[in-house]
């Protein structure tokens, strides 16, 4: 059984290791000769508008994935006239843009960060109006690892901005918005919420409408890239892991979705507010490799073929570190005790993720003692390991649903 996937970057390379041993085989399409799956898989070098290569990389195919969310919609959907493609385009066109995911979240009754559609300079002042200041103003589209997004302080932010990008404002407000959606809004203005901490949480959905949660996630991050996740959450109040899959289950039910998805929160005085969500496996489920019983990865591709979910049980108290643009030696990272290392095999970038580190430990004690423990490389302020996690009490237990 041969698995497209969409892009074949380290998400894809993750999925690809998580099904051999399932016996599953892997063809990824990614524009990029680089992609690293080249290395463990077969791959169609095109972009994801060449039809005809669409059509050859579907030929034979079970079913279609994806690995990245800003796959083109159209591709998608050419690509489920031939094969099932899951999550649906449907969904992936949702996710692709901030409004619409906030649109739905709204709709669900799920709370989220007060925002406003902005198309044009003179909206931009209606919105900071309604909105009121602090807030931060984000492109509805393509934004990752903080990209496109700018924060506005005060009135005088808000007026060196429009110089920025009041180019880029009047010319979408002219054509009539980005490229391939029609009437899209360009930005939303959202307001800065002053959160505790930022949460995750994971959900699968089966084709058969089986649904598995991971435990909530605490993630940092350093100059907007995810830096550290701390896995289950510690010092969680069991409460909020059940809002937090009460939320994830409506929105699996109302978009009949099918894979792993990730919705980002932020956490305010004990309440969740739902920040954005991706259709996709997630870097703040990479610790599901060793710290659960079914990783992410697995458990993706068995609610995509329709095969019984594995449990998201978490095995150990895991901390994951990302990589990013430099990474340790080797033998240094492999001295560390309990420590599993990825890498990517990509050639370094700043800014780019070349790996990750998972940290297992049996108790919050003995993870909070290895992080303290990590050689100097780790002890830098973009690693994001102040303040140290919390142990919970001993005696209390997380605990996740399938
Ligand atoms: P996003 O691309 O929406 O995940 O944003 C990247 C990061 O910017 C988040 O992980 C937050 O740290 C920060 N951020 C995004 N939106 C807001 C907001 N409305 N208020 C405060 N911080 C934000």
């Amino acid at each position: 059984m041969t698995i497209g996937i969409l892009g074949g970057g380290q998400l894809g390379y993750m999925l690809a290791l998580a099904g051999y041993p399932l016996g599953l085989r892997f063809r990824f399409l990614d524009p990029s000769p680089e992609a690293p799956v080249g290395r463990i898989a077969q791959r169609v070098t095109a972009d994801f508008d060449d039809l005809a290569a669409l059509e050859r990389f579907a030929n034979g195919l079970e079913l279609v994935t994806y690995e990245f969310e800003n796959v083109p919609v159209p591709a998608t959907k050419f690509l489920s006239e031939r094969v099932p493609v899951f999550p649906s385009p449907a969904t992936l066109e949702i996710a692709q843009d901030r409004l619409k995911e906030k649109a739905l979240f709204r709709k669900l009754g799920i709370a989220t960060t007060e925002f406003a559609p902005v198309r044009d300079l003179q909206s931009l002042d209606t919105a900071i109006a309604k909105i009121g200041l602090p807030a931060v103003l984000k492109t509805c589209r393509f934004g990752y690892d903080g990209k496109g997004q700018w924060v506005l302080r005060s009135a005088s932010d808000a007026a060196k901005l429009k110089n920025e990008i009041g180019e880029a404002l009047n010319k979408t407000a002219i054509s009539g918005g980005a490229e391939d959606t029609t009437n899209a809004e360009p930005f939303i203005l959202e307001s800065f919420v002053s959160f505790t901490r930022e949460l995750s949480v994971l959900a699968a959905r089966a084709r058969n409408g089986d649904t598995a949660f991971y435990p909530l996630v605490e993630n940092r991050h350093h100059a907007g890239i995810l830096r550290l996740s701390l896995a289950p959450v510690p010092a969680l109040e069991p409460s909020i892991q059940l809002e937090a899959e009460a939320i994830a289950r409506r929105v699996l039910e109302s978009l009949e979705y099918v894979g792993v998805l990730a919705i980002e929160f932020f956490e305010c005085e004990g309440r969740l507010l739902a920040n954005e969500m991706a259709p996709r496996v997630h870097n703040s489920g990479h610790w599901t490799i060793e710290g659960a019983v079914t990783s992410q990865f697995e458990n993706h591709l068995r609610a995509v073929l329709n095969f019984p979910l594995g449990s998201p049980k978490a095995t150990c108290y895991a901390a994951m570190l990302n990589l990013i643009g430099e990474v340790p030696g080797i033998a240094e990272a492999l001295a560390i005790s309990g420590a599993h290392l990825h890498l990517y095999g990509k050639s370094p970038r700043p800014g780019r993720k070349l790996g990750h580190i998972t940290l297992c430990a049996s108790s919050p004690g003995e993870l909070a003692a290895s992080l303290r423990a990590l050689p100097p490389f780790f002890q830098r302020p973009q690693f994001c390991l102040n303040p140290a996690p919390i142990p919970r009490p001993v005696g209390t237990t997380q605990t996740s649903t399938a």
